[in-house]
């Protein structure tokens, strides 16, 4: 039995590391090869760059999150400089809300539940063909970025001397919420280590 501490990930301390940063970072590339010259073999760090930030200031990202995905989009988003506004529920905890606001997010406290306010969040997004709206219930760049857990599990798999065939079958356990992560860690667990790895969600 092994455990996959996703809550040591840097920045949300969850899976939404993976995903939330992996779409935004896609969308900050998009809007720099779109708004500029950049390709895909420049070195990135200059997306970090004064040039960059003012590019991506006309830019917005919404998100709606009880907590752990508006802490993931929601840092790395305003770190690269766009407008950044976080929906989130009653239900969020305050410290996040401090953190987020502390980070330069615009927080949006709604009294009403989650699933009220992710309908609310991608109407706002939709009238402005400048903000990107990550969406929970839907994104495959959310997806395929919780998928490259599987490009990890594969080595550590690896170094702990644990073969994967059909006479040592692996299961794998997940949290599920809406279902997004665990679907896109099981994608990439059936696509890069095989059929003798199962997915169970809880
Ligand atoms: C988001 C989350 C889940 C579930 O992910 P869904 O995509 O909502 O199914 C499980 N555990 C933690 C800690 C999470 O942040």
């Amino acid at each position: 039995m092994f455990l996959k501490a996703d809550s040591q990930l840097p920045i949300s301390g969850s899976i939404k590391s993976r995903g939330g940063i992996y779409e935004v970072l896609k969308f900050a590339e998009h809007i720099a090869m779109t708004r500029s010259d950049l390709t895909y073999l420049d070195d990135y760090r200059i997306l970090a760059s004064e040039k960059y930030r003012k590019i991506f200031a006309n830019y917005g990202v919404i998100v709606a999150s009880t907590g752990n995905l508006a802490l993931s989009v929601g840092i790395a988003a305003a770190k690269f400089g766009f407008k950044t506004t976080v929906y989130m529920s009653h239900d969020a905890r305050q410290w996040k809300k401090d953190k987020l606001r502390a980070n330069g997010v615009e927080v949006k406290e709604f009294d009403t539940d989650f699933s009220d306010v992710i309908p609310k969040a991608r109407e706002d997004a939709g009238k402005d063909p400048n903000i990107h709206f990550v969406d929970d219930e839907g994104s495959s760049d959310l997806f395929l970025g919780y998928a490259v857990a599987a490009v990890r599990l594969q080595k550590q798999l690896k170094d702990n001397g644990i073969l994967v065939d059909k006479d040592h079958q692996v299961v794998v356990y997940l949290p599920a919420g809406v279902g997004g992560s665990p679907s896109g860690v099981a994608f990439g667990l059936k696509m890069i280590i095989g059929p003798y790895i199962h997915a169970v969600f809880l």
